[in-house]
């Protein structure tokens, strides 16, 4: 059993060898540059207003988006990383407690006036990261 035959297991192993660390690599690429394969993008939804997606990653500069929705107004600082609600009229203040969000599934929501920015593509894109 132990002829000439020993060269194909190891041409497979260096096969997915191989398969696996492009993998590694292509994750690793994914992770550190966030953006890099996927456009991390801001959707902003307002009540009774169209979605509003903004590629981050096309970003030049920092962007200061006003939002008025419910008799409201909120303060949206975007840039190529992240977003964050620097200033808010709302009671609650929540939204500007939350703090800058920068991976794709997380969001910011302010339940007075109905508003939420959520991250979406960038590095973390894929099906299983669906958080309720
Ligand atoms: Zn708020």
């Amino acid at each position: 059993m132990r002829r000439s035959p020993e060269l194909r297991p190891n041409l497979w192993d260096g096969l997915v060898g191989l398969a696996v660390l492009l993998a590694a690599v292509a994750l690793g690429l994914r992770l550190w540059l966030p953006g890099g394969s996927g456009a991390l993008t801001a959707v902003i939804r307002a009540e009774g207003q169209p979605d509003e997606r903004v590629a981050l990653s096309a970003l030049t500069e920092p962007q200061e988006r006003t939002i008025t929705a419910g008799g409201y107004t909120l303060h949206l600082l975007l840039d190529r990383e992240g977003a964050e609600m620097t200033a808010s009229d709302c009671p609650t203040q929540d939204c500007v407690h939350t703090g800058r969000i920068t991976r794709s599934g997380q969001s910011i929501v302010c339940l007075p006036a109905r508003v939420s920015v959520t991250l979406e593509g960038g590095a973390q894109d894929g099906p299983d990261v669906v958080i309720g």
